[in-house]
Parts: structure tokens; C-alpha cells; sequence
């Protein structure tokens, strides 16, 4: 079965990794404004490097869970594509082979200048130069409050084709991820939410499980894969 899964932030929580909470705007301790937008970095790049360090150094000490290891099961009996609103890598330290990261990845840098990217170091520090250009450009390469997610048109393409979309540990509130479980609707496909609570997103999917991703994703991945 063709199967495009988007996952986010509630399938990495149960990790230990913690991130940014719509309810207050705020993201440790941080404005949003300071250390996730293209304006923050350039105020206060050394600011927002310091931020995405530590972002770095919980996600290097983080395990995947029951939840990613299921997902590369999944793999492994359907024709699965995994996308990713995370920018920790616990997905394919769980096993999955091909993760498309919607968001970017704490493990890569990007040029501001010249659009170069590499991999990033543990600790990046504002005037570490370009590997390509040499300009004191590098910023981690993740998507930001109002930058373009990556890989947009691959996604469309795999929430298309899917027979099944599934949803997990994603409110679905952010553009564009809130459009694509209505997208693959529409185009047919059977569509499931896994979640903590019903998103606000709820009628555009016709199942819904609710529980923790630990427990409710390794149950519905052992349904689809006998
Ligand atoms: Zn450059």
C-alpha cells in the first residue's frame, strides 16, 4: 500500500525533546520572534546559535522510542514516505531509511549568503565562515516563522498518490501541514489521525486514535503489517 505519513513535534516529546508551544509563544524560555525567525538570527545571530546548540546537544542525548521504530517497520512492508515537521534526527536513528525533513535539520548549516549547506558543526558560532563562499554567513538550516518549508513539491506528490495518509503527533494548525491530510482526501485516500488529543484539524480525517505515539503508533503499525 502506498502510506505518506507526516509526523511532528508529539512523536519526538515522548523522547525528551521539547519545543515550541503555540499556547504562550514561547520556546524555552525564548520568544519565538528571537531565536525562530529570519529578523531574530539577524539581530542576534550569536543569540539564536547558542539556542539551536543546546536544541543540538538535547537531540544528540535523546533516543528514539517505540513510536519512531514502528514507522521504520512500516517501511519495510509498504511503500512509506516518511515526512517530518521535526529537525531532530531520532526517525532515522529509529531505523528509517529516507526522512524528509519539512523543517530543516539541526544536523546541517546553510550559507545566508550563497545557499551552500554542510554539516553542521556540534557548536556553531556566528562568524564560522562558508565552506563554499567564505562569508561569516552559516546559520543552522532550519525552516523559520515565516521562511518556505523544504521540499514542498515532493510532498504534494506523496499526500497525492497516497492510499493512506496518517497524521501523528501534529496539532496540524501550521501551514502548510494543516492542508495536506484535506489534500490527500481529496484525492482519495484514507486519512488517520494519532495523536494525544483530536487536532483542530479532526474532520479531515476519517479515523482517529488518541494516545500517546508510544503506545497508539506501534498498535496501528502492527495492524498494517501482519
Ligand atoms: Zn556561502
Amino acid at each position: 500500500m502506498r502510506i505518506t505519513v507526516l509526523t511532528g513535534a508529539g512523536i519526538s516529546a515522548e523522547s525528551g525533546i521539547r519545543t515550541f508551544r503555540a499556547s504562550d509563544g514561547l520556546w524555552e524560555e525564548h520568544r519565538i520572534e528571537d531565536v525562530a525567525t529570519p529578523e531574530g538570527f539577524h539581530r542576534d545571530p550569536a543569540l539564536v546559535h547558542r539556542f539551536y546548540n543546546q536544541r543540538r546537544a538535547d537531540a544528540a542525548r535523546a533516543q528514539p522510542n517505540a513510536a519512531h521504530r514502528a514507522l521504520a517497520r512500516l517501511a519495510r512492508h509498504h511503500d512509506l514516505t516518511l515526512i517530518t515537521q521535526n529537525v531532530d534526527d531520532l526517525h532515522e536513528r529509529g531505523g528509517s531509511a529516507e526522512v524528509i525533513h519539512m523543517h530543516g535539520s539541526l544536523l546541517g548549516a546553510l550559507c545566508s549568503g550563497c545557499g551552500h549547506r554542510w554539516p553542521a558543526a556540534l557548536v556553531m558560532r556566528p562568524p564560522d565562515p562558508c565552506p563554499a563562499c567564505g562569508q561569516p554567513l552559516a546559520r543552522p538550516d532550519i525552516v523559520w516563522f515565516g521562511e518556505i518549508p523544504y521540499h514542498m513539491e515532493r510532498i504534494w506528490q506523496a499526500v497525492e498518490s497516497a492510499e493512506l495518509f496518517a497524521a501523528i503527533g501534529t496539532s496540524g494548525q501550521v501551514y502548510p501541514a494543516a492542508g495536506l491530510a484535506q489534500h490527500a482526501r481529496r484525492n482519495g485516500a484514507e486519512t488517520i489521525e494519532l495523536n494525544l488529543a483530536a487536532s483542530a484539524a479532526a474532520r479531515d480525517f476519517s479515523q482517529h486514535r488518541i494516545g500517546p505515539a508510544t503506545q497508539v503508533v506501534p498498535q496501528w503499525v502492527q495492524g498494517l503489517c501482519p
